[in-house]
């Protein structure tokens, strides 16, 4: 173990390689700190192919020295019925179409992976290194791993997802909040008929939804699908997982059916959706936590690894110039940066909980009058299509240019 240095050039530890432990360590790198990423796996994987990121996300990423040029197709994004009628139109202003084409932006998680690690210094990610245990006192973290090694840092950022050891430690374990839903989605490149360019489209039928967007990956234009509906989270997967979705997006007009077809049987995949409720406090003594471990988010929110994102950023920008052996120092940084993030996550994670239950779980008798609501009242635009906008320019304006 190294001794703390007495200079404010800290040693950040980062537990976990996905898009909020990248951004972490790109954070806090340019907040002038020395950072290792302990990952257990042998490299940075990405769990599952789809992903659409807005704008603010964006934002961070190039403040973290990522190039997001021509990462991901910007689209203008609807919501629809089953047949088609337009429930809610994204507004986006202006000046942020200007600076980013559009809002949902559509890309596969392995580019934005790729993207993110090129930005990080060579030997800042030490993969195989599976982390155990964690205490920590006034003076330092200590980390144990599976090997039987130990490593000392002043600050250490739970980047571990949902199943978060570090959260476990802080915080104690709760079980997760099943949302009964299950998500199958793919990609594809070919040529599909009723597509439009750089498009997101999100369809209700009575149980379930269907919705695809414009992808671009590696400089290819192409698509992702996705389609959810209820399920019992401990049935297990269906056998077929392409046949399935086929089925369940056999009510949905086109593109979607053909999207379907058009996708390899190997670009399928499938979730079941959790979350955890709200945690009041995040922070604790020399640890503090982002991305999922924070605030696991479940898939419907389209909006976890964006908000992981702008966690890393937004911790980076509290640990600037700040003395990281000085315990109130490092209390009161780590502080700063986990009260407005809180408000805003957990907003987020609650609105993605209560429209899988009012979509995919209302009694079916009532299902015909939510319809009819959503149909012919301006209630769904004012929820998601106006509030939206909103939180991006409030999100945007918090990222430094
Ligand atoms: C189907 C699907 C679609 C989604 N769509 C979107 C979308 O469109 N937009 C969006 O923004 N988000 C989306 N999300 C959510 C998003 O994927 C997650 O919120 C995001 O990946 C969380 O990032 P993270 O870095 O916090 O955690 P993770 O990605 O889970 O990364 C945690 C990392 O920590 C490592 N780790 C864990 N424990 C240890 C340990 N003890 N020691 C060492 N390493 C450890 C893991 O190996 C992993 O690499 C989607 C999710 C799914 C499943």
């Amino acid at each position: 173990m190294t001794p703390s240095s007495p200079s404010s050039r800290g040693r950040v530890a980062v537990l976990g390689a996905g898009p909020a432990g990248m951004a972490a360590a790109l954070g806090a790198i340019k907040a002038g700190h020395d950072v290792v990423v302990y990952e257990r796996y042998r490299e940075a994987r990405p769990a599952g192919n789809i992903l659409n990121l807005w704008p603010p996300p964006l934002k961070a990423l190039r403040a973290l020295g990522v190039d997001t040029h021509d990462l991901g197709a910007p689209t203008h994004s609807e919501f629809r019925n089953v047949r088609g009628k337009v429930r809610v139109d994204v507004k986006l202003d202006e000046v942020v179409k200007a600076a980013f084409g559009g809002g949902f932006i559509g890309l596969l998680r392995p580019e934005l992976y790729e993207r993110m690690l090129a930005a990080i210094p060579p030997g800042v990610i030490r993969f195989d290194s599976q982390v155990e245990r964690i205490e920590q006192d006034e003076r330092a973290v200590a980390l144990h791993f599976a090997d039987g090694s130990t490593a000392e840092h002043d600050v250490l950022v739970g980047a571990d997802g949902i199943d978060s050891l570090v959260r476990r430690t802080l915080w104690g374990d709760a079980p997760k909040r099943e949302h009964r839903l299950h998500i199958f989605g793919g990609f594809t490149f070919a040529d599909v008929e009723g597509t439009i360019p750089n498009k997101c489209v999100l369809s209700h039928s009575r149980t379930t939804q269907g919705s695809w967007t414009s992808i671009r990956h590696n400089g290819r234009d192409g698509h992702q699908w996705w389609v959810l509906t209820s399920t019992d989270p401990d049935a297990p997967a269906p056998a077929d997982l392409k046949a399935t979705a086929t089925e369940l997006a056999e009510e949905f007009p086109a593109p979607l059916p053909g999207l379907i077809a058009a996708t390899e049987a190997q670009n399928v995949q499938r979730w079941v959706l959790r979350d955890r409720p709200a945690l009041k406090q995040w922070s604790k003594g020399r640890a503090t936590l982002v991305g999922d471990a924070a605030h696991p988010t479940s898939p419907y929110a389209a909006y976890g690894a964006g908000m992981s994102i702008e966690d890393g950023y937004f911790l980076g920008v509290a640990l600037r110039g700040v003395d990281l052996t000085d315990l109130a120092a490092v209390a009161a940084a780590l502080q700063s940066y986990e009260e407005p993030r809180k408000p805003h996550t957990a907003k987020q994670v609650q609105m993605a909980y209560v429209l899988g239950k009012v979509f995919h779980h209302a009694p079916a008798p009532l299902r015909p009058l939510r319809d009819f609501f959503f149909d012919h009242t301006p209630f769904l635009q004012k929820m998601a299509g106006d509030s939206n906008p909103r939180e991006i320019n409030k999100q945007l304006a918090l990222i430094e240019d």
